[in-house]
């Protein structure tokens, strides 16, 4: 219960109007640690809750200790804007009952406005690294003030090349602040470094057990033979489905795009976030989901990140996503703070490898499904026969043995060179009945 966790009453009021009742497992652990000044190293998968997890904590902390002369008194640092605007969302709706200020610093948007919103001071900036990097080099803002420094999605700020700036941004925070770091994963390379700078003797908390992680998601495979059927299978999905609304991920711009003609054309109301959107553009199409105009999104990895739009409850990957992390942020998207979804994945023989590798990293065998009517020819990579060995590779061994034999007899006839041969049943080495016929010798089968 948030009651529970002695935050300011005004805080509490808002948890009430949004209807939250019972904490998440992430906000239960993290919420009275970061209270008590703890640096504190998360992972926590995406919807679980983790925005209020390091927003409670500063809110209460500034409401508690006002500070009206204090410069920003908390930075947020997100890997992209959707999460910032989600952010930025989250916090106001946390600060309705206080006269506690946020803004937002991002990409493609007027930096002379952005420069005039720091002159207003507010407590909480929550900015994206590239920008505000920009904006701490020509002085707009410092963070000498500085009490809490939230890196949200540390592991996609290192995967979108911010580490740099992350580092930069860290150096210029005052060192006597706190430092709630959240991450899907704790493995990422490169985020040692970002540790070792950022944080101060951190509480390790790991709310990510890949297994039990999205059980309320089904998860399924599709097998298809190639992009002909893939699209075949989105619009049968598509059109039989039951679902409020949909989100589909190419592995590619271009395909994204090809996918949301292809599928208005076949009467979805679909809509297309990839990179190449002008920020304009990605807040046009964003409403028009939150609000239901566009029920089917086709979304690249990038764009996609830090959605957070109620009611999605189907995740399509057209493409498999390239690693489980990305995996697990793709399906998070839907079934968020415990209702239900259903990801389903289409794998053509080239993807089934990674699909399997992703099922191992999650330790999580996918519901394998077949859409009547539209079964491919890809099955699965066949088989090798079950009863032991496969005849190839018993075949393989016998040569191997022949071989053996024969160094054998070489290395024999060599020690013997110039003694007197004894009279031998076997036959010769090299003669007719030793000689290897290689016809009709196959190597063992190979895996797909
Ligand atoms: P997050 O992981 O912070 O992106 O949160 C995912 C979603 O869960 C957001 O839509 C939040 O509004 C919602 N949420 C967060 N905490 C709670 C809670 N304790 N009870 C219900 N919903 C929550």
């Amino acid at each position: 219960m948030f009651s529970e966790l002695a935050l300011n009453d005004r805080l509490l009021k808002a948890i009430t109007k949004l209807g939250f009742e019972k904490t998440t497992p992430v906000q239960a652990q993290a919420i009275p640690l970061a209270l008590a000044g703890k640096d504190l190293l998360v992972s926590a998968k995406t919807g679980s809750g983790k925005t209020a997890a390091f927003l409670l904590p500063s809110l209460h902390r500034f409401l508690e200790n006002p500070a009206p002369d204090s410069g920003t008194r908390a930075l947020i640092l997100v890997p992209t804007r959707e999460l910032a605007r989600q952010v930025l969302k989250q916090c106001s709706q946390f600060a309705d009952f206080t006269n506690i200020k946020s803004t937002m610093i991002i990409g493609g948007e007027d930096f002379k406005f952005q420069k005039s919103q720091f002159r207003k001071n507010p407590e909480i900036v929550i900015a994206t690294p590239g920008r505000l990097v920009e904006h701490l080099d020509a002085g707009s803002i410092d963070f000498k003030d500085l009490e809490v420094l939230v890196l949200d999605e540390a592991d996609r700020m290192l995967d979108m090349g911010f580490v740099e700036d992350v580092m930069h941004i860290a150096k210029a925070c005052n060192n006597k602040r706190q430092t709630l770091l959240f991450s899907a994963t704790l493995k990422q390379r490169g985020l040692e470094e970002i540790i070792g700078e950022a944080l101060n003797e951190p509480e390790k908390l790991i709310l990510d057990t890949h297994k039990d992680e999205h059980s309320q998601i089904r998860q399924q495979a599709v097998l298809a033979d190639d992009n002909d059927h893939k699209d075949k299978l989105l619009a049968t999905l598509l059109e039989n489905e039951t679902y409020n609304k949909a989100l589909v991920f190419t592995n590619k711009k271009v395909q994204a795009t090809r996918l949301c003609g292809l599928m208005r054309y076949k009467n979805n109301r679909a809509g297309v976030l990839q990179g190449d959107l002008s920020q304009e553009e990605r807040n046009h199409v964003m409403s028009l989901f939150r609000n239901g105009q566009v029920n089917v999104l086709i979304a690249t990895d990038v764009a996609a990140r830090g959605i957070d739009v109620d009611g999605i409850d189907l995740v399509i990957n057209y493409d498999m996503p390239r690693n489980g992390d990305d995996y697990i942020h793709r399906i998070g998207r839907t079934g968020r703070a415990d209702s239900e979804g259903v990801a389903i994945s289409f794998v053509t023989s080239f993807e089934w490898n990674l699909k399997a590798a992703i099922e191992r990293y999650l330790r999580h065998n996918f519901e394998k499904r077949t859409i009547k009517g539209f079964e491919g020819k890809f099955k699965g990579p066949k088989k090798l026969k079950s009863s032991g060995k496969s005849a190839g590779a018993k075949k393989f061994k016998q040569e191997k043995k022949g071989e053996a034999e024969k160094t054998k007899n070489r290395l024999r006839d060599k020690k013997n060179v110039g003694k007197r041969r004894k009279p031998s049943t076997k036959p010769e080495p090299g003669s007719n009945t030793h000689k290897r016929s290689d016809a009709g010798f196959e190597p063992p089968k190979k895996r797909i």
